[in-house]
């Protein structure tokens, strides 16, 4: 069970099979006495379950685990100019497209689409299906082009980071897992230090994926909450 084309259509969930080797069918005829218990797929990503959407019993646990994982930020550039400047229909129709072309990027390469927020989203890779190159698949998965290169849009900025986190449930509320700490926060900020087009790698990510980034130029960032400068790794989103 490894990497990503092949899996487009997976039978059982991906995500359950990867963590507790529980085969968890999905597609197929098999998958419809689950249907009727409320176990469908996920539209975190079409190859594993809800019940993965959930957080998996040794989540559930511990309340929460720690996992390495690289997380993804990508967002709309200028949102709040572009509000003002076009109707809410043509405004609906660009975040919808940005959504989908990010979603099946991700997908294919095996990430989870773990947050969407309107004009942006967060995607987590390696968890809950295992990547052995997760911060390749990341950085391939923001490469795919994208609503960047479309006419008029106003184009993405993407940041990409590795490293520890804890998975879990932390709300009451919403029964819905994420990740949260450094890591995250980390990739959020690169997101936001991203131009138009730009996708920056953090130094962890890119030694994890040195055919993707050895030629990109090196930036030093001042990013908020941190003291020291940080270098992140510049691509630019193919046409
Ligand atoms: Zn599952």
């Amino acid at each position: 069970m490894k990497s990503s084309a092949a899996h487009g259509r997976a039978r059982i969930c991906r995500g359950c099979w990867d963590q507790r080797s529980v085969p968890i069918p999905i597609r197929g005829p098999l998958a419809v006495p689950f249907r009727t218990f409320g176990i469908s797929r996920s539209k975190m990503n079409p190859n594993i379950c809800t019940i993965c959407e959930r957080a998996f019993r040794r989540v559930k646990k511990h309340r929460h685990i720690s996992a390495t994982a690289t997380i993804l930020f990508a967002d709309i550039r200028g949102y709040s100019n572009l509000s003002e400047r076009i109707g809410s229909v043509q405004l609906s129709d660009i975040v919808s497209a940005f959504q989908d072309q990010c979603a099946h990027a991700i997908w294919a390469h095996d990430g989870i689409v773990n947050k969407q927020m309107g004009d942006g989203l967060m995607a987590i890779f390696n968890f809950p299906i295992k990547i052995e190159r997760h911060a390749e698949a990341a950085v391939t998965a923001a490469l795919t082009p994208r609503l960047g290169e479309a006419a008029d849009p106003p184009g993405v900025g993407v940041g990409v980071h590795t490293g520890p986190v804890e998975i879990g449930e932390f709300s009451t509320v919403r029964s819905d897992f994420t990740a949260i700490g450094d890591t995250v926060n980390l990739a959020a900020r690169l997101e936001a230090q991203a131009a138009i087009g730009e996708i920056l790698v953090s130094t962890e990510s890119a030694a994890l994926a040195p055919g993707l980034t050895a030629d990109a130029a090196t930036r030093t960032l001042a990013l908020k909450g941190i003291e020291r400068p940080v270098p992140a790794r510049v691509l630019i989103a193919t046409g």
